[in-house]
């Protein structure tokens, strides 16, 4: 069968409006088009592919593990789901683990537990989420009402009560709203999608002191940020804040879709036996291929490495701005580095988006003004170099029109 562009508008549903180039293969962080053109990969599948494509020892898992097990309900009890667990815990706060699909999934998983367990431990009134202009949490119902785009949640009906937006690093506007009825505070460590925003430290800090002060769970959506994406296992650890709920997903399976919700024993003793479930949380293959991924980068040489590879993108990138002047700021953390136009190139990030892509490099958007960079956390310095001249060129036609 012949693919083309064209049959995507045939067959698919129009929520999506993919790009022309059709990848067919990928390795490291190159990418091949069905005409056999190459492209460096700066975006990582949106910072899903932390080992690049195709990493071999992913190759190798999956492969045994397809030849081993592929599916259990979770009637019973599996191995790969347990390895991985296991690991999870050990390397976090977080005592128990539970297994999805995705990002939205975990995410809907924390949520339905930060009700219940304001419910059963200080009653019905403790209900209200507190979260974040701009934040990002998935397309359920649930998740994308916590999430601050109105864009996304308008216009599906009546929505999930009691859910608040305020302004991202505004402690005072925290302060103002939270109260003995707040049942959780949700955010992201490092707002991705909203435009690659990292909070204060003050702030992060001041969001857990004033979700202690009344009894409201934090959760921290590092579906994103989690992984070795910031340089740290996730990005909590980098900030000494200890959230009491962590949801995890996209590098975390490296491309294979897992997600999982991490929390504490105390907390997690509220979604008793019948309360939430998922068919495919903790699929073997899932979990196996996660815990190849968990045992490659929770090691000081990838994770030391994200941070040296994030010095090269920013010289890069500001030796680009000193040429072309287009930027405000080069802003982000570890492997995920978002450059914001200056008010000259507002609104335009997609025109560097497709003129990268003319000059065969895949890069990001967050936002209309924020081109986004999240490559795989083991990109080869060369790479980078290369990649960053081909951003030139993209600038350059950008900037000259
Ligand atoms: C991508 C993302 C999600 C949603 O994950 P899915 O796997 O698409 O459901 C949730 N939260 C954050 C912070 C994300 O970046």
């Amino acid at each position: 069968m012949n693919v083309t562009r064209d049959l995507f508008n045939d067959v698919m549903v129009p929520n999506y409006n993919p790009s022309a180039v059709i990848p067919v293969k990928g390795l490291g962080s190159r990418l091949w088009d069905q005409a056999g053109t190459e492209y460096i990969d700066f975006a990582g599948g949106i910072a899903v592919n932390a080992l690049g494509h195709c990493h071999p020892d992913l190759v190798n898992t999956l492969k045994t593990q397809g030849e081993t097990l592929w599916h259990l309900s979770n009637v019973l009890t599996n191995e790969p789901a347990l390895r991985l667990a296991k690991k999870l815990v050990d390397a976090t706060f977080a005592e128990k683990v539970f297994f999805a699909n995705s990002g939205a999934e975990a995410n809907e998983a924390a949520l339905k537990l930060a009700r219940r367990f304001a419910l059963e431990q200080y009653g019905a009134q403790k209900n209200q989420i507190i979260a974040f202009k701009q934040g990002f949490h998935g397309r359920t119902f649930f998740t994308v009402t916590v999430g601050g785009q109105p864009d996304y949640s308008d216009g599906f009906g009546p929505k999930p009560g009691n859910i608040d937006h305020i302004e991202f690093n505004d402690l005072a506007a925290l302060e103002a709203l939270i109260s003995d009825k707040t049942c959780a505070v949700m955010m992201e460590p490092l707002q991705g999608e909203g435009g690659v925003v990292s909070p204060t430290k003050e702030f992060a800090v001041g969001v857990r002191a004033l979700c202690d002060k009344h009894n409201a769970l934090l959760i921290f959506d590092e579906v994103q940020t989690g992984v070795g994406r910031t340089g740290d296992l996730y990005a909590y650890m980098g900030l000494d804040v200890v959230p009491d709920i962590l949801t995890s997903a996209k590098a975390l399976g490296g491309g294979f879709p897992i997600g999982a919700m991490l929390t504490t024993t105390a907390i997690a003793a509220h979604l008793k036996v019948g309360t939430h479930g998922s068919t495919y949380g903790g699929n073997p293959l899932a979990c196996a291929v996660a815990e190849t991924v968990l045992d490659i980068i929770n090691t000081p040489e990838v994770l030391s490495g994200v941070k040296q590879k994030e010095q090269l993108f920013r010289q890069g990138l500001e030796a680009i701005n000193q040429k072309y002047n287009c930027f405000s700021e080069i802003r982000g953390k570890g492997l995920l580095i978002g450059a914001v136009l200056n008010e000259q190139f507002k609104g335009r990030a997609r025109d560097f988006l497709v003129a990268s892509a003319n000059e065969q490099l895949m890069c990001l958007v967050a936002g209309a003004s924020v081109i986004r960079f999240a490559p795989s956390l083991l990109i080869p310095d060369e790479d980078i170099q290369q990649g960053l001249v081909r951003f030139e060129h993209a600038v350059a036609k950008v900037v000259n029109g």
